[in-house]
């Protein structure tokens, strides 16, 4: 197994190679979708997504290793159509010096989620889930020089992370398929990106700073049609422009569904399937691989195995990774404490600041609890004595050096 994997890591290495110029469209064959959006109402939909500080709500513990819930075994099929990430450069990696970098790969990864934005947050009632586009700008500006770097979800699974020597990776996650997020306008007759968007802020952005990363995967309600990312264009045009950037797309359930109401499996089956096989009517070959949980959700102990895989008129899901709503960064994937199952994200910030937000843990998120990059995908690097932490069975083929 190891010794195929190794050859496909090879073989993908040549083509990478020959490939230079295909970068921007190698995402693309990973997933796409809509999702839909009547403006107010997903901020109030998601409004309603526990808040971690409010007590007695499906618990996201606000301790640091959001993983001591019951653990749904992620291992049973393997997942579907899913290329592995691109292996990372194995040439022209220089040796850092350990002890002036101090990289720890078992440290946390802040996993960011956002829901709506708008130009002029006084155009809002909703105090905790719309961010404004100037905000936006603001806090990738902090990020990048508080030396945070995004990787796409897609890395974040397969622990191939490949930020410079001495940052932290990211993750930003959008739920909702909002306008705000990505929409596209017409300009001289062509379907460009909307600049006043936050896929346009970060395309933006990255002319400035582009080892900051154009990353993200957003989760899509397809029953939305063509109100996810309303705008110009179709939603298969805003799909496939979104994908080109190296953009994702997650499950997001048809219908926005809150799974903790779920009666069986049928309806789960088809909650998450057929918004599966929506997105692949749309975009051939696409599938989600993540899901977000409505309002946070949690289904029934014993439906959480049809929560990670299902199939619904024929169209299969497989989700790799189920995405919480708070309230702390998450464990990396080779961790032992790493729960597929129930991954921690942290809210962006609102109109005001709630706490575990983003703005509450940006200031936490010290040194010695993150995740800090040694610059190789090929290694994990871990002080002395957090060894073990980390899980050697998913290593895969990756070497593990202590210093
Ligand atoms: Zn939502």
């Amino acid at each position: 197994m190891r010794i195929l994997k190794g050859i496909l890591m090879l073989t993908i290495a040549v083509c990478l190679l020959i490939a230079v110029s295909c970068i921007i469209g190698k995402d693309n064959e990973k997933t796409p979708s809509p999702g839909n959006l009547t403006d107010g109402n997903t901020a109030q939909a998601e409004g309603r997504e526990p808040s971690p500080a409010s007590p007695g709500q499906e618990s996201l513990s606000p301790t640091p290793t959001a993983s001591s819930d019951n653990q749904v075994s992620l291992t049973p099929t393997p997942a579907p159509d899913q290329k592995p990430s691109e292996p990372a450069q194995e040439l022209n990696i220089e040796p850092v010096d350990y002890s002036a970098i101090r990289p720890n790969e078992s440290g946390e990864i802040p996993i960011v989620m956002f829901h709506n934005f708008v130009e002029d947050l006084n155009s809002t009632n909703d105090p905790e889930f719309t961010t404004s586009f100037a905000d936006f700008e603001k806090l990738l500006e902090t990020l990048y020089n508080e030396g945070y770097r995004l990787i796409s979800m897609r890395d974040f699974i397969d622990h191939n992370i490949s930020v410079p020597a001495g940052t932290k990776p990211m993750v930003f996650t959008f739920d909702d398929g909002s306008p705000g997020q990505f929409n596209l306008i017409e300009e001289n007759g062509k379907l460009v990106v909307n600049p006043k968007s936050a896929a346009g802020i970060m395309i933006k952005f990255s002319e400035k700073h582009p080892d900051f990363g154009i990353k993200g995967i957003f989760y899509l309600n397809m029953d939305k049609e063509e109100k996810t990312f309303e705008g110009a264009g179709t939603l298969k045009e805003r799909l496939e422009i979104l994908m080109s950037y190296g953009f994702e797309v997650g499950n997001h359930s048809w219908g926005h569904f809150n799974f903790s109401q779920a009666k069986n499996r049928e309806q789960v089956y088809e909650r998450l399937g057929r918004n599966q096989k929506r997105l692949q009517e749309i975009i051939e070959g696409a599938s989600f691989y993540s899901l977000a949980l409505p309002h946070g959700g949690k289904a029934p102990e014993e439906l959480k195995d049809a929560m990670v895989q299902g199939e619904y008129e024929g169209a299969r899901y497989f989700h790799e990774t189920i995405m919480a709503v708070g309230s702390t960064p998450s464990v990396p994937s080779i961790h032992k404490d790493y729960n597929p199952g129930y991954v921690a994200r942290i809210r962006s910030q609102g109109k005001v600041e709630v706490k575990f937000d983003l703005t509450y843990w940006l200031p936490n998120m010290t040194r010695d609890r993150m995740y800090i990059s040694d610059g190789d995908p090929n290694t994990v690097v871990v002080p002395k004595g957090k060894e073990n932490l980390i899980d050697t069975g998913k290593l895969n083929g990756k070497k593990l050096i202590t210093y």
